[in-house]
């Protein structure tokens, strides 16, 4: 069997992955909170885990593997938009939810084993909470009820951290009823207006920490093998989940994966910089989901990974190519060792690429002296092991367009489009139709077809279209 290694967040070091249970190997991945869309570095973790997901498939069989992923579906930033937006929160989380699955189907990921709503597992986490509170890690006061950081003796351990240090660098809120700054909150009173469950402490909400121990528990069992997120979860609340769950008596995870966060051309995404966008801002401008998941992929996992408008490109001029070299060919039944055997190296998915980059090259030097089909079929195999190259109809409008060779080009014949039409609603006031003849010539010899109706223009390009020959026109 492949042996698979994998950075393992806890012990600092690469260990081979020994399933609890080879029949049933088990992984919990921290999913979204839904209010609002996916940004591009939500993107990032759901596509990592997404490989790794594919890949336990594929060394332990598809029935071998359970993938879970939740949706924080109550917290006070859900709270918050619903009360400014003045609609019911049920309607926002499920909008978002559904935002969130769409995005992600589009840039490939494949649909956890089960997904999880933290709303759904209310009596699960109150009764975790009072276990807690039963053994002495937790109190209950003024209607909250906390966690006793200082009753497990390894909190800060994941993230390598010692408890005074947190206090001293985290901004930790000290509140009255807290007997120590670093308690964090299970369970907190809601009033009349903010979603509550009757528990045992009043009416209240759970805080974000407690649904992913409860969720794990319930749904993966007491232990279990790999729990993932990214590393700004780390702290507080990776270290958090493992408190909760391990004094409530868990073994909980052997292994924890962390991804590196994304940037955008090298600095951090934000709204205040104007580089942050969601995955549907790119999807509607164009960009194939395919094209996004490629650029991820590109970057091994634990390394910061910098989104460009030149890798962009490049993805889908590389794209482009291997989907024509691929056309009207069938997959084979199974990927190429290289490939299973970069990603079961810590999932290295910049090597997986490379590989296909050295097949697609293979290929063509090949083709011209008639390659056997074979190879070609063994390449689309490999790359849709990694969610590449699969049918477009579900990447985001991808389409094989032979002659429009780049997303620039899509982009030119847009705004030509804008101009010819604009042109010509002048030329109706003044009756002169000279410039529009000339810009419809021009675009007639650069392999341009040419359609106009009353209020609108449609360019699209023949066998024959040569961007280049567009340089005067623009
Ligand atoms: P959030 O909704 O902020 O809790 O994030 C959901 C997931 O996206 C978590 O696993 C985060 O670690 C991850 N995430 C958030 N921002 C980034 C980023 N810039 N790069 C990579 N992952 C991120
Ligand atoms: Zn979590």
């Amino acid at each position: 069997m492949t042996k698979l290694t994998l950075y393992n967040t806890r012990t600092r070091r690469k260990e081979v992955l020994v399933p609890i249970d080879p029949d049933n190997v088990r992984m919990y991945v921290c999913g979204p909170t839904v209010y609002d869309r996916a940004h591009l570095g939500n993107a990032r973790p759901v596509i990592v885990f997404d490989v790794l997901y594919r890949l336990l498939r594929h060394v332990y069989g598809a029935d071998h593997v359970t993938y879970v992923r939740n949706f924080t579906d109550v917290d006070d930033k859900i709270n918050a938009r619903a009360a400014e937006s003045g609609r019911s929160i049920g309607e926002i989380t499920a909008e978002t939810t559904q935002w969130f699955l769409d995005d992600m189907a589009a840039v490939g990921a494949l649909e956890p084993n089960a997904m999880p709503r933290a709303t759904h597992y209310i009596a699960q986490m109150v009764a975790m909470i009072e276990d807690l509170v039963s053994k002495g890690h937790a109190y209950a006061k003024a209607g909250h009820v906390l966690f006793r950081v200082r009753s497990y003796k390894d909190y800060g351990k994941l993230s390598g951290r010692s408890v005074d240090d947190m206090i001293a660098g985290a901004r930790v809120e000290v509140a009255p009823f807290k007997e120590d700054p670093m308690d964090f909150v299970l369970w907190k009173p809601s009033d009349a207006e903010t979603p509550g469950w009757d528990s045992p402490w009043g009416r209240g909400r759970p805080g974000w920490h407690i649904e992913c121990s409860a969720m794990a528990h319930d749904l993966l069992g007491a232990a279990f093998d790999i729990h993932g997120g990214g590393n700004d979860l780390m702290f507080p609340h990776h270290e958090n989940e493992i408190a909760q769950s391990k004094c409530a008596g868990h073994a909980f995870a052997n292994v924890w994966l962390h991804n590196e966060m994304l940037q955008v051309e090298g600095r951090k995404m934000s709204k205040s910089l104007g580089n942050f966008f969601t995955v549907r801002d790119l999807l509607d401008e164009g960009v194939p989901g395919e094209v996004i998941r490629f650029v991820m992929l590109s970057t091994h996992y634990r390394k910061p990974m910098d989104w460009t408008e030149k890798k962009r490109e490049e993805a889908e001029k590389t794209l482009r190519k291997w989907r024509k070299l691929t056309n009207a060919v069938e997959p084979a039944a199974n990927p190429a060792s290289e490939i299973i055997a970069a990603l079961s190296e810590d999932l290295n998915t910049s090597g997986a690429i490379a590989v296909l980059h050295r097949f697609a090259k293979e290929i063509e030097q090949k083709q011209r002296m008639d390659v056997p089909p074979k190879e070609v079929s063994i390449f689309l195999a490999s790359a849709q092991f990694l969610g590449l190259l699969e049918d477009s109809s579900n990447m985001g409008g991808w389409a094989l367009e032979p002659h429009l060779d780049e997303f620039t080009n899509r982009k030119i014949l847009k705004d030509l489009e804008v101009l010819l039409h604009e042109t010509r609603v002048k030329a109706m006031e003044t009756k002169n139709f000279d410039r529009v003849d000339q810009l419809k010539a021009q675009l007639l010899e650069a392999g341009v077809e040419v359609k106009m109706s009353k209020d609108s223009v449609t360019l699209s390009p023949k066998d024959s279209f040569d961007p280049t020959k567009l340089d005067a026109v623009r």
